[in-house]
């Protein structure tokens, strides 16, 4: 049959976790704890499950979640959206991407990604027929830049999708930058989609920049985050959209017909743990004194880090150690030296490389040394 998806594979995670099965390596490759989240919250999905609340959920989610979440959003984010009607429960964040891009673009329509891009956005607009506008963020920094976005806007663009802070590089966008977009949008109708799945992974003592926090850009927005991040149970696969009412509507079209609902007990559980905002507040400097570990190990090598600012990566360049492509390096690492990792090309349209690989350091202090030890020889 002919393909709806005849550019796409596997996927580089699925690839390289397989790799580094395969060689026994250290996996630091696609992007997921290999310790526990906390015992409490597997207690309360347990004590749902006992319950008996083990049936289909509301289609839009259990309301007790939607409401923690809507006060979560407006405690953090000074934005107040009504649960009832703008707060939907997805089957991770990658349902929720896919379900906002095909309750929007209509085929023709153009959307903006920013390149490097998760490698679900390209693939979810095709399946909308939907035309991918790839903007380069900034060789090198991977900061935005607004006159290259701005130059990708026609009259046919339905909507941009961001990510702060940003898969695979850790950058994370300044209040500027995002009262740039804003304004950059503001004469437009354009849709946003803000993937903001690592909001409460950000370093140095600064904060997350929702698109919630900015009136102008949370009327147009579809915020999309994920559970599995926050708490540490990438597998879970929960998550969640907040967007204006009209917006939120169309969503649950798509929804109602791509998941319907998602799983029952761990909506209840979330929604009884998520009350203490605790384990969310403690997340950077959890992280953060990991990435510092990482690094430390990383600066007697000659592998070159790039700044972390947020998210659980960290990117190096490799051109002092090899002349290898990322992606022959990231193979080479994880055979000879033992080490799995991301290449950052895998996340550009035309495999663009600037000798930069990802890291993933949500790993034990025990996984993150004996990492470092193998790295040790570059
Ligand atoms: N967006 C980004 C930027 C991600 O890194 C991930 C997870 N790797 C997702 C979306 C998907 O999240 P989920 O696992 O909740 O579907
Ligand atoms: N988001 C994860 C990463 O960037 C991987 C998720 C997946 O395997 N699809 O590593």
């Amino acid at each position: 049959i002919e393909s709806n998806l005849p550019n796409v594979g596997t996927t580089i995670f699925t690839v390289m976790s397989a790799l580094a099965a395969e060689n026994g390596a250290v996996n630091l490759g696609q992007g997921f704890p290999d310790f526990e989240g906390d015992s409490r919250l597997v207690d309360t999905v347990a004590d749902a499950m006992k319950r008996g609340l083990n049936q289909y959920p509301p289609m839009t989610g259990v309301p007790a979640l939607r409401e923690a979440i809507a006060m979560k959003i407006d405690a953090l984010y000074g934005h107040r959206y009504d649960s009832n009607s703008e707060i939907t429960i997805t089957a991770g964040a990658t349902q929720a991407i896919l379900t906002a891009i095909l309750a929007t673009v209509h085929p023709g329509d153009e959307v903006i990604v920013l390149e490097p891009c998760y490698d679900s956005y390209v693939p979810n607009i095709e399946l909308a027929g939907g035309v991918v506008v790839r903007v380069p963020l900034t060789p090198g920094s991977f900061r935005p830049d607004f006159n290259k976005i701005a130059t990708a806007i026609t009259p046919n663009t339905r909507a941009i999708i961001v990510n702060s802070p940003h898969n695979p590089s850790g950058i994370v966008w300044t209040r500027t930058e995002m009262l740039q977009l804003q304004e950059l949008l503001d004469p437009t109708d354009i849709v946003v989609i803000s993937d903001e799945v690592y909001e409460h992974i950000v370093y140095d003592g600064k904060s997350h920049k929702s698109a919630a926090c900015f009136a102008g850009l949370a009327a147009r927005s579809f915020i999309v985050s994920s559970f599995g991040k926050t708490y540490h149970v990438t597998g879970w696969k929960i998550g969640y959209v907040a967007a204006p009412a009209s917006l939120t509507a169309e969503f649950r079209k798509v929804h109602q017909f791509n998941v319907f609902s998602v799983n029952t007990p761990v909506q209840h559980g979330l929604a009884a743990y998520m009350v203490d905002p605790k384990p969310y507040l403690d997340l950077p400097a959890f992280y953060q004194r990991k990435r510092d570990l990482f690094r430390a190990g990383l600066a007697k090598t000659r592998l070159r880090a790039l700044p972390s600012e947020g998210t659980y990566f960290q990117c190096v360049d490799i051109s002092e150690v090899s002349d290898l492509s990322e992606a022959d390096f990231c193979k080479w690492l994880t055979s000879e030296i033992g080490v799995a990792a991301i290449p950052v090309s895998a996340f550009y349209g035309s495999g663009f490389d600037q000798r930069v690989i990802r890291f993933c350091f949500a790993k034990r202090d025990e996984t993150l040394a004996s990492a470092l030890s193998r790295l040790a020889k570059l």
